[in-house]
């Protein structure tokens, strides 16, 4: 029985954000195990963050700007503040570059996904450079960055209050469950205290405004960043496979080539269905593939903690010491920024292909399941 819970527990670690734990709240009765605090050094609070992304993107406007965009259902709310590089206000202009969206701190436990926004937007407005490279060898001028910094804000307050452990939003549901491919399908070893999809498709607000800013910006790259692992994903999360054809080659290729420069070939790579051995269902990056048509759509993985530890979440998806913390977002952001060089070139926006492709995204519909 104890070699099954280990066998169980070490599996589902593995998984990262697809992944169950036994819930630290489950068992009163039971000796709490060790749980390692925040680093309040090394990571911002949620709201603190997102106050230094907004007064870094007020010092650079010729290159940034940032809104917050707000929805809510039954008295329950979220704001989601979205950082935008490159917008030229032309849309002549704007129509010939390549767009890219990145979506960060999606389940609150992973604080590390938010820091690396932050110094993203940092290097963005040439506030910090990559180590060993110049901000002009980066290539972005004919890219349109849109970047949500903190998605899932209110369940980072619970996270903050001491609920290490929480990855769902302020009012239970995993907003990596809650959209519309493949919604509510459950595993058997499902655990509605990580996995609680909703009680419908975009139920939740934050999962309806990402929504919204990924069907009116139509991008060509979508990421979802999140820890746990460490890994390259592409789709499929719901099934084990990935795209037929040139998406899924050019998918395969870009992750093959990011995994070897940047992560010294350890990453895992392929679909998340197949690459953690366990199916996700209602996942964003499904969503944008199948529903949105984002012809490159991945999910990054981004820190992988000690895998013997039990329950000491801080500690298991996010670096406690700062040079383990420099060194995720050093390489974090030099393969994000590796992506907008490469992504671009994979997918040749001025292709035939690729205007079909965004053809289908014009007429892209909601896909229940
Ligand atoms: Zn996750």
């Amino acid at each position: 029985m104890a070699a099954l819970f280990l066998l169980f527990s070490s599996s589902l670690y593995l998984l990262a954000c697809f992944p169950s734990f036994p819930s630290v709240y489950a068992d009163a009765g039971r000796p709490q195990p060790f749980q390692t605090p925040i680093n309040r050094d090394l990571y911002h609070s949620g709201t603190d963050l997102i106050e230094k992304v907004e007064s870094l993107v007020h010092r650079h406007p010729d290159k940034l700007t940032v809104e917050t965009l707000k929805s809510g259902t039954g008295g329950y709310n979220a704001d989601v503040t979205v950082v935008t590089y490159g917008q030229s206000g032309n849309q002549s202009d704007d129509k010939s570059k390549s767009r890219i969206l990145l979506d960060f701190g999606q389940h609150s436990r992973e604080l590390i996904t938010s820091e690396l926004a932050l110094r993203i937007v940092s290097i963005l407005g040439e506030e910090q450079f990559l180590p060993g490279m110049d901000h002009d060898s980066l290539n972005l001028e004919n890219l349109v960055i849109k970047l949500v910094p903190l998605e899932n804000l209110n369940g980072r307050k619970l996270v903050e209050a001491g609920k290490l452990c929480e990855r769902r939003n302020g009012r239970g549901v995993d907003l990596n469950r809650n959209w519309g491919v493949d919604w509510g399908r459950k595993e058997k070893d499902y655990d509605p205290a990580e996995e609680y999809p909703g009680t419908a498709p975009f139920s939740e607000p934050e999962t309806k405004i990402i929504r919204e800013i990924a069907t009116s910006f139509n991008p060509h790259i979508w990421v979802n960043v999140h820890s746990g692992t460490e890994a390259l994903f592409m789709p499929y999360d719901h099934k084990n496979s990935t795209p037929d054809g040139l998406p899924g080659q050019r998918m395969r290729a870009l992750t093959e080539e990011l995994n070897m420069v940047h992560c010294h070939g350890h990453c895992k790579i392929g679909s998340g269905g197949t690459s953690v051995g366990y199916l996700a269902h209602g996942t964003a990056t499904d969503y944008m593939y199948e529903a949105v048509r984002v012809p490159m759509s991945f999910t990054f993985e981004i820190y992988a903690g000690d895998k013997t530890l039990n329950e000491d979440c801080f500690k298991m998806f996010n670096p406690v010491d700062q040079t383990t913390f420099e060194r995720v977002l050093d390489q974090w952001c030099a393969t994000l920024f590796a992506l907008f060089k490469l992504g671009p070139r994979e997918i040749d926006v001025h292709s035939t292909k690729m205007e079909n492709s965004l053809d289908q995204a014009d007429n892209r519909v909601d896909v229940h399941l």
